[in-house]
């Protein structure tokens, strides 16, 4: 999966930098922020689609040309309101352009069609490196030593508001080059899973039936895929997955979206689960006109 993604468990972060938040409503009781920020949000998803997306997502991203052309307009329609209240901050270089917000956006608003949303709201920046950025890590190395080694990372979610991703990867995933992987999906799947409280690979359901079919089916397809790996087994679902159930969750998600009809054969339980939590069945897309 070319690079470590994150530590999404992570509540501390040095380069933790939160934007100011969009609306200057100060002390306003809570619900009144409520009300106002559901407003502005349904003007925003209500103004015309800048022209230059469709072209933009067009040509950088392979999964938007099999969507219909009503979810289409509903991605845009998210992609604005994300646009609207996240910072997106170039680092290590990066000249933020608005070709990287309008397809790291749409791409997280992929994640939103169809379900009642609160639009990622534990997230305010959004902060984008040219490639693959180096983090030092530090690993038990036995007998209580502890060493640190340089750690090249593609992507990184935390729970105190920022997201992290390299562009040359966003690229990568966004054109489908990359065995069904997605930094953006990865990463944004992680903020999903976090809405609970706890990062896990348990997203907030709130159908119990579901929930429970979720937990039965994740545990058993989770396990099967660590025994998988640790007998060195080539696996559908990337062994980056059996690194911790909440990379299960963020990695099924990427190859759900990216490579639905062969994950609908073959783990076609697990793929049920995924589309019954996503609201969509992303194997019936149309047919890609390349
Ligand atoms: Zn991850």
């Amino acid at each position: 999966m070319g690079g470590e993604h994150d530590s999404p468990m992570g509540a501390e972060h040095g380069s933790d930098s939160p934007a100011e938040r969009p609306i200057g409503i100060g002390d306003a009781p809570p619900n009144l922020i409520r009300l106002l920020k559901e407003r502005r949000r349904r003007r925003l998803r209500e103004l015309a689609t800048d022209e230059s997306w469709p072209r933009i997502l067009a040509h950088r991203f392979t999964q938007f040309r099999r969507l219909d052309a009503a979810d289409q307009a509903e991605l845009f329609a998210h992609t604005r309101v994300l646009l609207d209240e996240k910072g997106f901050e170039g680092c290590g270089g990066f000249e933020m352009t608005d070709e990287a917000r309008v397809l790291i956006a749409a791409t997280a608003s992929l994640l939103l069609l169809h379900r009642h949303t609160d639009y990622y709201p534990a997230l305010r920046s959004i902060l984008v490196y040219p490639d693959a950025y180096v983090v030092p890590v530090q690993f038990e190395a036995g007998g209580g030593m502890v060493v640190e080694e340089q750690v090249d990372h593609i992507g990184e979610s935390w729970t105190t508001g920022s997201l992290i991703l390299s562009w040359n990867d966003v690229l990568i995933g966004a054109a489908g080059r990359d065995r069904g992987c997605n930094v953006v999906l990865h990463e944004f799947s992680h903020q999903i899973d976090a809405e609970t409280g706890e990062t896990d690979g348990m997203p907030p359901i709130e159908d119990p039936e579901l929930r429970e079919r979720w937990k039965q089916v994740f545990e058993r397809e989770y396990e099967r895929l660590c025994e998988l790996t640790s007998r060195r087994r080539r696996t559908f679902i990337d062994e980056y997955g059996a690194s911790h159930p909440s990379e299960f969750f963020a990695v099924a998600t990427e190859h759900f979206f990216m490579e639905p009809v062969v994950f609908a054969k073959r783990q076609p339980e697990l793929y049920r689960v995924l589309a019954a939590f996503w609201q969509q069945d992303p194997a019936k897309w149309g047919i890609r006109m390349d």
